[in-house]
């Protein structure tokens, strides 16, 4: 593994800083990257400090220049991509009825859980089939199964998740005659600042599934959601 490349996107903690840690462990060359470049560079140092070979990037995924000037970065400086994870999201309307929440809100979350992976799929999974090697990982949850819809509440969120399947099984098809493989990983409920504090998953445990699908051998599944490593219905 030590030639191939990984990019996580919202990596400066969390569900993406883990997933860094486990692909760097694992041998890869990852990108981390964020919105934030202070909080970035000071996640690339912990695990630098690890011993781990991680370089840093910002990405802001709602900015399509900020998504164009990654994809030139990873071009000049590696020549191609072998893993992207769309990572980075916001839970935004918890408590809210998709009757009552902020339109703000409604477009800041498609923006980032949707738009962010969109552009990041359209840059990067070109250079992927052109090196005839790829894995992408879009990081969704159990709020975009379909049957979630029928209650009000978190309706943003579940929305932009539905919507994130749906991405990757288009994406899946639209390469599906290489060697290229798009997928989804729900986490579960997770214990990071997004998850929360009750929350019963470490980043750990989330992370292993994640780096589970961006390994997938040559005749793994595309196009499918995964809990735990199993297809599940969504
Ligand atoms: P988290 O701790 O809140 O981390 C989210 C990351 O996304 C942060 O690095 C955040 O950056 C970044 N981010 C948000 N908006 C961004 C943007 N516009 N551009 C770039 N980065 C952005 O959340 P997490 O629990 O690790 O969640 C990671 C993924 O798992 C998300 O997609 C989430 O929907 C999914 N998920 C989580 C759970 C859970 O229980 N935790 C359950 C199901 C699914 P800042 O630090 O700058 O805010």
């Amino acid at each position: 593994m030590s030639n191939k490349i990984a990019l996580v996107t919202g990596a400066n903690k969390g569900i993406g800083f883990e997933t860094c840690r486990q692909l760097g462990k694992m041998g890869f060359e990852v990108v981390l990257t964020s919105r934030n470049e202070g909080k970035g560079e000071k996640a690339l140092s912990i695990l630098k400090k690890e011993g781990l070979n991680v370089h840093y990037h910002p990405l802001q995924v709602t900015d399509l220049n900020s998504a164009h000037r990654l994809k030139d970065y990873v071009i000049h400086t590696f020549g191609r991509l072998d893993i992207l994870i769309n990572n980075a999201g916001v839970f935004l309307d918890e408590e809210e009825s998709i009757m009552a929440v902020d339109p703000g809100i409604f477009q800041s979350t498609l923006h980032t859980n949707l738009f962010g992976p969109f552009y990041l799929c359209q840059l990067f999974i070109p250079l992927m089939v052109q090196n005839e090697y790829g894995r992408v990982v879009n990081v969704s949850s159990g709020y975009g199964a379909l049957r979630n819809l029928d209650s009000p509440n978190v309706g943003s969120y579940k929305l932009s998740k539905v919507a994130l399947n749906g991405l990757t099984r288009l994406m899946a098809s639209a390469v599906n005659d290489s060697h290229v493989k798009v997928n989804v990983a729900d986490p579960g409920w997770v214990h990071t600042d997004m998850g929360g504090p009750s929350a019963p998953r470490s980043p750990q445990k989330a992370a292993e599934g994640i780096v589970w699908l961006a390994t997938l051998p040559d005749d793994g599944p595309s196009g499918k959601f995964f809990y735990d490593k199993k297809v599940t219905d969504w």
